[in-house]
């Protein structure tokens, strides 16, 4: 980190609107930063009593001229999200009041608009939130569906962090241990017993982080959401089922084979999990040309990374031989108005044109998806790529520490191993390792 920016970035004091964009009743521009009180007073005459809503007005105060009438939080620090001195305006919504506004804080000694995600990075350096409640926070902001407003909800309050600091602690304990003895024991080195204890816990906890992460993916699931495609050959209607499914016109329906070319996907809520249902282009033997053939490439691509895939028959439409499926898969034979139902139950049969079979075929998305996704919501998971990544390296040392013969490589191991940890929260420190070895050694010894 540039040590230049690292200065500035707790010096300057830093402004943002933090309501949405557009004309609203009211809009919300915050500050942080240690200029906040003597921007309030040059603004709003005074500084109102801490964490009560007062009404003021507010001036330009190079002309004094009013600009709006607003209610004002002055919110001292430390006891505040960035662990600063905050100010918040909470304005008229129109567009030219927020303007006029910012552009007088900018005009404003030691003022500067923010930069994106600054406000969060301040409450990270100062150790209000660690990087993973932060995370969970921008998830809440962009949380659609229940059941990822209630995941994200828990990870921004801190169960996530819980769980990790939980291993941090464990892997910072094993390494503290060791290095009591190392450090501090005579020329004897570490007793063989320490050695064994340390090596057997570093397996131990290994083990428990390894069974954590075989959850399936739920938490990145939920984040992301739950992907099923549609699949099968061209004209048997899966564009016109997407339709019927998502209740508005995303594929250009055609009675000609290979019209869809590309992927094409809606988002869907169903019963609170978040559903991306993903239309391909028709599987056939052959293809016509590069654009289809991409278009098939593009969507075997997809099939290979679904969570569920439908795969849609009609009985009008030579059925190629199945492709080789990576996921689940539900066999659908569409257009029952014509053919009626099939015999087969391991077949649903659907029409897009009526709506016939639609329910169960929800219903049966529903349970999958649920099934997957439910344990999510019951305890804290992972929520993304980054967390399992670091989790797997921080196995991985632990792995190579139960396996070690040196207590010093033991040591390098584990310390590996709370790095890794470290990263995931985002609060890295070696005076946490001395913390922890001076918590179990006692220095007057
Ligand atoms: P895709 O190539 O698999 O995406 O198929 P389309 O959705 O483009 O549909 C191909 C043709 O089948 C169109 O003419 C649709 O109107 C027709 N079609 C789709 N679903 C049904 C259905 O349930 N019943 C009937 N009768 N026709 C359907």
């Amino acid at each position: 980190m540039n040590p230049d920016r690292a200065v500035n970035r707790t010096v300057d004091t830093i402004f943002a609107p933090s309501s949405g964009a557009g004309r609203a009743a009211i809009a919300v521009v915050r500050l942080t930063g240690p200029e906040c009180k003597t921007v309030c007073i040059r603004i709003c005459g005074d500084v109102p009593p801490p964490r009560r809503a007062s009404l003021r007005r507010i001036r330009n105060p190079d002309t004094s001229v009013v600009i709006d009438q607003a209610l004002v939080l002055w919110l001292p620090g430390p006891s505040t999200f960035s662990g600063e001195d905050m100010l918040e305006l909470h304005l008229h919504g129109g567009p030219a009041v927020v303007a006029a506004v910012l552009r007088t804080l900018t005009s404003q000694p030691g003022l500067r608009p923010a930069e994106a995600g600054e406000f969060s990075r301040r409450a990270l350096d100062n150790g209000r939130m660690s990087l993973v409640d932060l995370e969970g926070l921008s998830d809440l902001i962009a949380a659609e569906t229940e059941g990822q407003r209630l995941q994200a909800l828990r990870q921004s309050s801190g169960e996530l962090d819980r769980v990790f600091e939980g291993w941090r602690a464990r892997a910072l304990g094993l390494l503290g241990h060791l290095e009591a003895h190392i450090d501090f024991v005579d020329e004897e080195g570490v007793p063989d017993e320490v050695a064994a204890e340390v090596r057997r816990r570093a397996g131990e906890l290994a083990r428990d982080i390894t069974g954590y992460l075989g959850d399936g993916r739920g938490g990145e699931r939920l984040r992301e959401g739950f992907t099923i495609v549609l699949a099968g050959p061209p004209n048997v209607g899966k564009s016109s089922l997407m339709n019927r499914i998502a209740k508005r016109d995303v594929a250009i329906v055609a009675n000609r084979p290979g019209t869809t070319r590309d992927v094409l996907e809606v988002h869907l809520d169903l019963n609170g999990y978040p559903v991306i249902l993903i239309d391909t282009a028709g599987i056939r033997d052959a293809e016509t040309d590069e654009v289809e053939a991409e278009g098939m490439r593009r969507a075997r691509d997809r099939m290979a990374r679904a969570d569920l895939t439908l795969w849609v028959e009609s009985p009008d439409v030579a059925l190629p031989p199945l492709p080789p499926f990576d996921s689940p898969v539900i066999r659908l034979a569409n257009k029952a108005d014509l053919f009626g139902h099939t015999v087969d139950d391991t077949v649903i049969p659907v029409s897009a044109r009526t709506g016939e079979g639609l329910d169960r075929l929800l219903e049966v998305m529903g349970a999958w998806v649920s099934d997957s996704l439910s344990r999510a919501l019951q305890e804290p998971l992972v929520t993304r790529e980054r967390h399992r990544h670091a989790l797997q390296a921080c196995i991985a040392a632990l792995a190579r520490a139960e396996q070690g013969m040196v207590p010093e490589l033991i040591g390098e191991d584990l310390r590996a191993a709370c790095l890794s940890l470290g990263r995931v929260v985002g609060r890295i420190d070696v005076e946490d390792v001395l913390g922890a070895i001076f918590a179990e050694f006692c220095i007057g010894k």
